[in-house]
């Protein structure tokens, strides 16, 4: 069964103080199980805080990337086994901020998931693309290309444990939101994708998460569109009452 994942990616904000004061208030409105995977993803810094702040909550706790080893001479890094150590199951990969300022390939990603997996920490790959390579009609292969690069050698069996992130570079933090049928397009294309490498069985089960300035007023329509099934909010995660409502979408 498709599962829906809201995930909050906190980026470079929050000191751990403020980290576990809003995963309290997260977890005092979240708390009730609901039938879908809620996660925040904080700061490294901010991790093992929130982890213990939201244990036996139904929030769960993701890292904003990893380092593809278990350990080693790797300066500033941080690997899956640490991130499974302070309480996370998930990891945001292939983020468009660390493809551009931190020059990160899709072979690089492709790494990272394999590592991922091979540890039991489920990883969602973003992709997306850029205006201009919207202007240029390229969007779908943009995307495809990052697709395929991003899952190259992963089986079918470990996508159960994966979930993509469209996430449109033009929408990310600018207030533009994709409509949500240009979201549903693209959704649809990347689904195709899938089952071309998976088949439709495997790929109809996939989480598609749609990220780009998600806020409380524009969820609903972005979450009512057949191939939507989760979101990967930024900005909107920051404040407890927009990601509280968010998450708690009406479709
Ligand atoms: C993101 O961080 O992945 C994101 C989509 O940010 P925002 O919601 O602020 O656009």
């Amino acid at each position: 069964m498709r599962k829906i994942i809201m995930a909050g990616n906190w980026k470079m904000h929050k000191t751990v103080g403020e980290s576990v004061a809003l995963a309290a208030q997260l977890n005092a409105a979240l708390g009730d199980a609901m039938e879908r995977e809620m996660l925040v993803c904080p700061p490294f810094t901010a991790l093992y805080a929130v982890a213990k702040a939201l244990q036996g909550s139904t929030v769960q706790v993701g890292a904003q990337n990893l380092f593809p080893a278990d350990e080693g001479a790797f300066t500033g890094e941080i690997s899956p086994k640490m991130l499974l150590d302070v309480g996370c199951s998930y990891a945001i990969l292939g983020h468009s901020e660390r493809r551009e300022y931190l020059q990160e390939s899709d072979q690089f990603i492709n790494q990272k998931l394999k590592t991922a997996l091979e540890h039991g920490l489920k990883p969602i790959l973003c992709v997306g693309e850029t205006l201009e390579q919207r202007g240029e009609g390229r969007q779908k292969a943009v995307v495809s290309m990052q697709v395929h690069q991003g899952l190259q050698d992963i089986p079918a069996e470990a996508m159960e444990q994966v979930a993509v992130a469209y996430e449109p570079i033009w929408a990310i933090g600018t207030g533009q939101t994709a409509t949500p049928s240009q979201a549903d397009e693209m959704h649809s294309a990347i689904r195709n994708n899938l089952s071309g490498l998976y088949g439709d069985e495997v790929a109809q089960d996939v989480c598609i998460m749609y990220g780009g300035s998600v806020k409380p007023g524009n969820v609903d329509e972005l979450m009512a569109q057949p191939e939507v099934d989760g979101a990967l909010v930024g900005g909107a995660s920051l404040d407890a009452e927009s990601f509280v409502r968010i998450v708690r979408f009406q479709s």
